[in-house]
């Protein structure tokens, strides 16, 4: 069968244009690679969310999933292998097989960038984490750093202080980036020390983290810090290699779309934190997968 609508992308917005779709009567299958809810599963709380003052990430990931399934959308867990995005109809391929489709949204999320630094590739998995909602149980009474000065920096910092006996906030400027609210909560935790102006050189242990080689920026100075764990929180990179040469990509590597979410390619749309925007948030991510959704069903504009 030709779908009316194939969505790559399980995450926020890839589930609302699945909801908008199957609710604009067209036929729409939705193939997502690892575990439906994007980022939003990496979240330990969402509290800024229209009409829900508090929510777990996992806890939105499934309301979302649940709700669009409900309504009889298909959801699979295959990830992509290659995509033909300008033949009509439009052509992805999986382990499982191929499905063709008359327009397609991107809607792949990002992926989490990575600090860099000597240990960090070697103790991943053993001390090393990248998603503190996944980990942070692991570090009951222990201690440990997180890298990052935006909101899941400061997130993840409130949700492993309720973990640990201490938590150290390793920020290479002297602001955070992040919310204010957020800001100031952390600056009340007695257990979260904040590093302000530092760097990690080296995550240092032989199987696991024992310590952090850390240096200054003001001063140069370097110390070592004792920690049985740490998180990376360093922000998130664009996961569009794939689509390379079938729609047109910023320099950072983000899919060139506008408001309107229409890619360089007639028929693909590109939805979420996956395009070019200014604000990558839930409430974005969602919008996007609507007004994707509504311009890939010939319900808004027209399909080009
Ligand atoms: P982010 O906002 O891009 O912040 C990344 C942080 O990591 C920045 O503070 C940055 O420092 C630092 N950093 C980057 N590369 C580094 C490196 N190599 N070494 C050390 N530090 C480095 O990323 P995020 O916190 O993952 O958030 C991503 C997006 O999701 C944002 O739009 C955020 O607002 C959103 N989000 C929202 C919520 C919420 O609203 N509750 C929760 C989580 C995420 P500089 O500040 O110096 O650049």
């Amino acid at each position: 069968m030709v779908y009316d609508i194939l969505i790559l992308g399980g995450g926020p917005a890839g589930l609302t244009a699945a909801l908008y779709a199957k609710r604009a009567g067209v036929s729409v299958l939705v193939l997502e690679k690892t575990i439906y809810g994007g980022q939003v599963i990496n979240t330990p709380t969402v509290e800024n969310y229209p009409g829900i003052a508090s929510i777990t990430g996992v806890d939105l990931a499934m309301a979302l999933h649940d709700q669009v399934t409900g309504l009889g959308v298909e959801v699979r867990m295959e990830e992509p292998t290659s995509c033909q995005l300008d033949t009509d109809p439009k052509v992805v391929t999986t382990s499982r097989g191929s499905y063709e489709a008359k327009t397609v949204i991107l809607a792949n999320g990002v992926k989490r960038r990575q600090l860099g630094c000597p240990g960090e590739e070697r103790l991943a998995g053993r001390g090393v984490s990248y998603c503190a909602t996944c980990d942070g149980a692991f570090f009951q009474g222990k201690v440990t750093a997180i890298v990052g000065g935006g909101n899941t920096a400061l997130e993840d910092a409130l949700f492993l202080a309720n973990h640990c006996t201490t938590v150290h906030l390793i920020h290479r400027r002297d602001a955070f980036r992040g919310s204010a609210i957020l800001v100031q909560a952390v600056e009340k935790r007695e257990n979260i020390v904040l590093h302000y102006d530092t760097v990690v050189e080296e995550i240092q242990g032989e199987n696991k983290v024992e310590s952090l080689r850390l240096k200054n920026v003001q001063t140069g100075e370097e110390t070592a810090l004792a920690a049985d764990g740490v998180f990376v929180a360093v922000g998130l990179m664009p996961d569009n290699e794939a689509f390379a040469g079938q729609v047109e990509l910023d320099k950072a590597g983000y899919i060139v779309a506008g408001e309107d979410c229409r890619t360089s390619q007639p028929g693909v749309y590109a939805a979420g934190d996956t395009r070019t925007k200014a604000v990558r948030q839930i409430v974005t991510a969602a919008a996007d997968g609507a007004v994707a959704a509504l311009g890939a069903a010939g319900v808004v504009g027209t399909v080009k």
